[in-house]
């Protein structure tokens, strides 16, 4: 309204004005927070002068906890031993294991659902081929749901092809900013800055077009090897 009758007085925006911007989330959500449970790393990262020819550390990756009114959904279970999922959910949000009710892995690598079995209570989910993919392995205690387009009502279920063909990323509004957790769509930062793939991916071009995708749809992005960060292709 104030614009408007500004415009109609023919007046200029004040100096120091706010460039007009908007985030691209709703600020009407069924999610209520999100946390990082685990901050992941590479094994081996190019842009830390590290070669790809060979890991030189455990890689973890980044863990993700989503909260709404009526569920506790993490994605990509990212430790191995319970002892040490049970310190860092503590750690980080104040919860146990079995107050985790859902959980979603975005692809089939074995870094992303290591920890899925401390979560025995929870349902377990991933895109269709990705589901396919691990029930077939025979490793898990019980079946991994299909799930495709929309998960708990609440979040959008993303293909985000590139690094794995079936790989799946998540979207979801929160404080009016909409969130990517981009698992392996999005290595690191600096991966993402450069529109670059990590080394085993599998169809490079896909990856910098799954990324665009990301840039167009993301106020912030959870990359699957690093700290979270704001997309900065946004127009500032
Ligand atoms: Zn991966």
């Amino acid at each position: 309204m104030i614009a408007a009758s500004r415009k109609a007085l023919g007046a200029e925006p004040t100096a120091g004005a706010v460039p007009s911007f908007r985030w691209k989330g709703k600020k009407n959500s069924r999610v209520k927070r999100w946390d990082l449970i685990t901050i992941g790393n590479l094994s081996r990262n190019r842009y830390w002068g590290e070669s790809d020819s060979q890991g030189v550390r455990s890689a973890i990756c980044t863990c993700t906890l989503i909260q709404g009114g009526m569920f506790r959904l993490i994605v990509d279970p990212s430790l191995a031993k319970a002892e040490q999922m049970t310190a860092e959910l503590d750690r980080r949000a104040g919860l146990k294991l079995r107050d985790i009710d859902t959980v979603f892995v975005t692809h089939e690598h074995g870094d992303h659902w290591v920890g899925l079995t401390h979560f025995s209570d929870a349902k377990w989910f991933a895109a269709p081929n990705v589901a396919a993919a691990l029930n077939k392995t025979n490793k898990l205690p019980k079946l991994i749901e299909a799930v495709a387009g929309r998960l708990l009502d609440a979040i959008d279920i993303v293909p985000t092809p590139g690094h794995t063909l079936s790989h799946h990323s998540l979207r979801f509004d929160c404080e009016g900013m909409s969130v990517i957790v981009a698992g392996d769509a999005v290595a690191t930062r600096e991966f993402w800055r450069e529109r670059q793939a990590y080394y085993s991916c599998m169809d490079f071009e896909l990856s910098a077009r799954s990324m665009d995708q990301i840039g167009d749809l993301a106020d912030i992005v959870v990359p699957g090897h690093d700290n979270y960060f704001l997309n900065q292709t946004n127009p500032l």
